[in-house]
């Protein structure tokens, strides 16, 4: 029988990203000796057994080119050949391909350190921030308008959506800080200067698609490439660490906490969790992510980000998001 997770209700996604699940073998950090690597290709990878056995998933079954990786709360697929996966049925983009090997699925050990470990056990993320404050960036401004939608300009609801998450995070006990509060423009350095001039606090950059075929639609989140990986559109990887690398695990997992909140709670088209290296994402030395709440472009989805009380959804649903990350990570104000 094929396991299906979507029938895996949000509650028990919610335990893993509040950092409930805890694993019994999970005795502190990850021990070189529990990991047997194989260099393929000039490439590091763990095995899938590894990773079932390492993990204690009560049930890891093989199916053809799936993997699928079951525990009570948190259902993990992978596909051989395939570039993305999937936790608890939230699309993850890997930076390199599941391959195959001896019969044995393998993944990349960048992948592992930066992708699966801080997502399924995200308490165990190193030193991880104090934070009491979210800079909150509206994308573009003036005359830098961003994208043009079927109703409306993406800096204009940008702004907005900024102004209602600011709102949500002070009834939840947040300080906030805007780069922008108005029709203003400011440069990606601009942005980055603010967000480094604060000292407890994290960086969600709000933004909305857009595309020429009028069909894209759906949420997509961005975190920092990792060091030495391509980005989720192919760009060539950066050989030297940057300022955003330092907070890796963290930028994985407040991704994971706002993609996966967002797409629960507005059940929009889930384009993935991606990897980029956008100026502002990898000048910021605290964890940042990139959101993009839509497609402006789209006719339908067009309408509905036109509608305030769909961007009021979205805003509820990041702050909520924001919340559990910090459960998620341990963090203490
Ligand atoms: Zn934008």
């Amino acid at each position: 029988m094929r396991f299906d997770a979507r029938h895996i209700p949000l509650q028990r996604l919610l335990l893993i990203l509040a950092g409930l699940w805890i694993l019994a073998s999970a005795t502190g950090e990850a021990a070189a000796k529990d990991w047997n690597t194989y260099n393929i290709g000039g490439r590091s990878y763990v095995s899938d057994e590894n990773v079932a056995k390492f993990y204690q998933f009560q049930r890891f079954a093989k199916e053809g080119n799936d993997r699928i990786f079951q525990h009570p709360s948190l259902v993990m697929t992978w596909r051989v050949g395939s570039q993305s996966i999937y936790v608890n049925n939230i699309k993850f983009n890997l930076s390199f391909p599941v391959i195959e090997n001896g019969g044995k699925a393998m993944l990349s050990t960048v992948d592992l350190a930066k992708l699966v470990d801080p997502v399924v056990r995200p308490s165990y993320i190193k030193k991880p921030i104090n934070f009491d404050t979210v800079v909150i960036d509206a994308g573009h401004g003036a005359h830098d308008s961003g994208a043009k939608g079927v109703m409306g300009y993406e800096k204009n609801y940008a702004l907005d959506m900024a102004l209602r998450v600011e709102k949500e995070l002070k009834a939840r006990g947040f300080k906030t800080l805007l780069t922008r509060r108005t029709d203003v423009f400011l440069t990606l350095g601009q942005r980055v200067a603010i967000a480094n001039g604060q000292r407890n606090a994290i960086f969600v950059s709000l933004h909305f698609n857009s595309s020429g075929s009028r069909t894209a639609e759906g949420i997509e989140t961005y975190a920092l490439a990792p060091q030495g990986t391509r980005s989720t559109d192919g760009s060539s990887p950066w050989s030297s660490p940057l300022n955003g690398n330092t907070r890796d695990a963290e930028n994985i997992a407040l991704a994971t906490s706002v993609h996966a909140h967002a797409i629960h709670e507005l059940k929009s088209v889930d384009r993935g969790i991606k990897r980029a290296r956008f100026n502002v994402l990898r000048g910021i030395n605290k964890p940042a992510i990139l959101f993009e709440g839509g497609f402006i472009t789209h006719p339908t989805e067009g309408k509905l980000i036109h509608d305030e009380a769909h961007r009021q959804r979205i805003a509820e649903a990041i702050a909520n998001a924001i919340v559990k990350f910090r459960t998620a990570v341990g963090s203490k104000r």
